[in-house]
């Protein structure tokens, strides 16, 4: 017998879950890690098995959010595969069978299977159960840092990545008969397939031109000047020069009104910028959106529409997962509002599966349970105010000292100065050799008709304001060599930062 499955509607419960009071989410979410631990981590996760039984855990005892402290951290090391485990990721996916679903489930749960059975008969049930678990679908980890790791999809994982889309295009409040142009590089990455997704789930049309790689940026102008879409989604560094050789070629986007960005940090300074270069095209009332994912999450978030200068944060699915903030250097809970790393633990994922998964993503602001004032849902709220650990360096400009520099700091005085183009930091060591001091460079494309001088000054002097350290070098580039250097038609990540040293 053969199975088919349409296009799945999923009844998704967010409407509700978006207006609960805080005691309610809460409570929500401590029966369902109870069940998740209980009846799907421990029995079926290989690594978290192992885990909890090496260190006496017993799954019974994580009953509540306060809890989860009890259980050590995950961190990207553990997936990444040694000689002795070349297949370490797979540890980590959920592999159930009939022994561990006997030992581990409650009764009624296995009334519930042995029913199916019964009416729907045995291959079905069992159809189930596969589509539940089985592998179909993956994407991997940037592997900005050693080789990508791939996460895997179950249908189950599937219907939460629409689940996700769709509610990422509710908070952006993208109407069904509007169009959305997804520049997002075609990619095993998450960020195109959750627009993908997102599409399907809504019945939107979506265009998905596959970024710079698949039709170039002519080719993506081209397309964006005849489908005249309200919607362009991608890449903030691939958006941005998008929209910057339309600008030059004269073109009218008028039609634009929302843009929505992902896959990398994006400031208020930068939004600006890119809602004055949308008006001088023509349009207006533009909104421009941030979101929030990581591959390790196979989920995104997203902002709700604010006024301009103001972010709403990323409303939170807490039906779907739980963010903890940490002290980075001892692990500590901190409380709402606070800073510090963002850890996520899964609630409803079934193949590549984590808990307490320190991101290394650092948030100013933490998270906040009050109602959104912007779109009053009630979910708590990620802010956006989040920079890589990794993008804050150890350099060492003498070889006395090293220094701890944010290189975000870097980015927000260089997106912010009206007379910067486009720009790169480059991390290398002087001379290019192994043993001496390090060394920053900014490379910087200024506007036409710009004093270099003065500019230089400029750059110098604001970021010595801002960081207390001077770059090197400021090295001025023209426009071509800039797209080049940053690879911005090829590359599937942004490369604005670059780390140049020897590993
Ligand atoms: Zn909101």
């Amino acid at each position: 017998m053969q199975y088919c499955y349409n296009a799945p509607m999923i009844l998704d419960p967010w409407a509700n879950v978006a207006r609960l009071n805080p005691t309610e989410t809460r409570a929500l979410q401590n029966q369902k890690l109870q069940e998740f631990i209980t009846q799907q981590l421990y029995p079926f996760s290989p690594h978290y098995r192992r885990i909890f039984d090496q260190q006496g855990i017993k799954p019974d005892t994580i009953r509540s959010i306060g809890d989860l402290k009890h259980l050590p951290f995950t961190s990207k090391a553990d997936f990444v595969a040694t000689p002795e485990h070349p297949d370490r990721y797979k540890e980590f996916a959920l592999q159930p069978d009939k022994e561990k679903i006997n030992r581990f489930w409650p009764v009624p749960k296995k009334l519930r299977l042995l029913a199916s059975g019964l009416i729907e008969g045995k291959q079905v049930a069992q159809e189930r159960i596969s589509r539940e678990y089985r592998p179909c679908f993956m994407t991997f980890t940037g592997g900005t840092t050693g080789k990508p790791v791939p996460f895997l999809y179950s249908i189950h994982d599937i219907n939460n990545l629409y689940v996700s889309g769709s509610r990422m295009l509710q908070l952006f409040e993208i109407k069904s008969d509007e169009r959305v142009f997804n520049m997002f590089p075609y990619a095993p990455h998450l960020a195109f397939w959750q627009v993908v997704f997102g599409g399907f789930a809504e019945c939107l049309t979506v265009f998905s031109s596959g970024g710079g790689k698949c039709i170039g940026t002519e080719g993506n102008i081209g397309a964006i000047l005849r489908m005249r879409p309200s919607v362009i989604m991608g890449v903030p560094s691939y958006v941005y020069h998008v929209l910057r050789m339309a600008a030059e070629k004269k073109s009218r986007l008028d039609s634009v009104k929302k843009i929505v960005l992902g896959a990398a940090r994006v400031t208020e300074g930068f939004k600006a910028k890119l809602t004055e270069l949308l008006v001088s095209m023509g349009a207006s009332d533009v909104a421009i959106f941030g979101t929030y994912g990581f591959t390790e999450a196979k989920a995104a978030w997203a902002e709700c529409p604010t006024k301009p200068g103001v972010s709403s944060g990323y409303h939170l699915y807490p039906d779907k997962e739980i963010f903890e903030v940490v002290d980075p250097d001892t692990g500590e809970v901190k409380k709402e509002g606070e800073d510090g790393e963002i850890v996520y633990t899964a609630l409803d994922t079934r193949c590549s599966t984590v808990v307490r998964y320190r991101t290394g993503d650092y948030v100013k602001g933490g998270i906040r349970w009050e109602p959104c004032p912007y779109c009053g849902r009630t979910v708590p709220r990620l802010s956006s105010d989040i920079t890589r650990l990794s993008d804050i360096k150890g350099l060492d400009f003498s070889k006395i000292k090293g220094t701890f520099v944010n290189l975000n700091d870097f980015a927000n005085v260089l997106n912010d100065m009206e007379a910067v183009k486009e720009w790169q930091i480059e991390i290398h060591k002087k001379d290019n050799d192994p043993h001496e001091v390090d060394e920053v460079a900014v490379y910087c494309t200024p506007k036409e008709g710009v004093d270099r001088g003065r500019l230089e000054e400029n750059i110098r002097k604001t970021i010595f304001g801002a960081t207390e350290v001077s770059p090197n070098q400021v090295v001025f580039v023209t426009l071509e060599d800039m797209v080049k250097r940053l690879e911005l038609e090829t590359a599937n990540k942004e490369r604005k930062i670059l780390d140049n040293r020897p590993q």
